[in-house]
């Protein structure tokens, strides 16, 4: 057991990544925290976008610190592939995230391995680690016990919804097991890696589980009604919807299928998909 001692002011600094864009939103958030101790640790990477690397410097600057951790939620692109432009500036810091093989081997920096339970140091404070698949394979979120804060990377964009792209590693069912997760620790403020900061979680994630039955449920009358392909099935849902999304749209009808398949709701045979 950790020890907690004093609770010491908890106030991650906002310093966006600059890269706005369809998928990104308004861009990717980052969060410092700087210690009394001179030390500072950064959850996310961004892009290595030259504004957000001044941001940084000048935040750091301003407190006296030195960058010593980078913590990544998950490797794709809009999280991780800053990494080696902060490296490059900050030759103190390292870099942990969840192994995702395959996809690390992108970054050009010496990645360390962190798993579901680990305790990690971020300035003042102690967060403990916790693998949420679902979205990606190696999906981490960083839990804040006294504050009951949880950084939660790609888990929920407040007014969006999440993409699950099942062709990289995304899973429905560790997805939900993962919001579940989040609910059950009872949290007071979630801080994702895209949007506003989320201050009525509960609402929030019952409102996502819900949205995702929801979802299920349209996917299995489509499949009553006889659309046997997932292009038919997302036509049949997303009725009007941008070409452009599709693509998308697609993913996530085939990772509502394949959470359906294993469990024995929906079968897949001869090219077609069936209750
Ligand atoms: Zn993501």
């Amino acid at each position: 057991m950790t020890r907690t001692t004093v609770t010491r002011t908890f106030d991650p600094l906002l310093l966006i990544a600059h890269n706005p864009g369809p998928m990104t939103g308004s861009g990717n958030n980052t969060y410092l925290l700087a210690g009394s101790d001179g030390s500072a640790t950064l959850i996310d990477a961004g892009v290595g976008e030259p504004r957000h690397l001044a941001d940084l410097a000048s935040a750091l600057s301003d407190r006296g610190s030195v960058l010593d951790t980078v913590l990544v939620t998950h490797g794709h692109r809009d999280h991780a592939a800053g990494a080696p432009a902060i490296a490059a500036a900050h030759p103190d810091a390292s870099f942990h995230k969840h192994p995702w093989p395959g996809e690390d081997a992108l970054d050009d920096v010496r990645w360390q391995s962190l798993g579901d339970g680990d305790v990690v140091r971020a300035g003042d404070a102690t967060l403990q680690t916790l693998h949420t698949p679902g979205h990606s394979p190696d999906h981490l979120a960083f839990w804040h016990e006294p504050t009951r804060t949880i950084f939660t990377g790609d888990l929920l964009v407040l007014g969006s919804s999440v993409m699950i792209h099942w062709s990289r590693g995304g899973d429905l069912g560790q997805y939900l097991a993962s919001l579940e997760r989040l609910l059950a620790l009872e949290p007071r403020r979630l801080l994702p890696a895209h949007g506003p900061a989320i201050d009525d979680p509960q609402a929030i994630l019952t409102g996502y589980l819900e949205h995702r039955l929801q979802r299920e449920r349209q996917v299995l009358d489509a499949l009553g009604a006889g659309h046997a392909t997932v292009q038919a099935i997302a036509e049949s849902i997303y009725d009007g919807l941008a070409p452009s999304l599709m693509p998308a749209a697609q993913e996530n009808v085939r990772a509502h299928l394949e959470k359906l398949k294993i469990e024995r709701r929906a079968t897949f045979e001869h090219g077609r998909w069936t209750l």
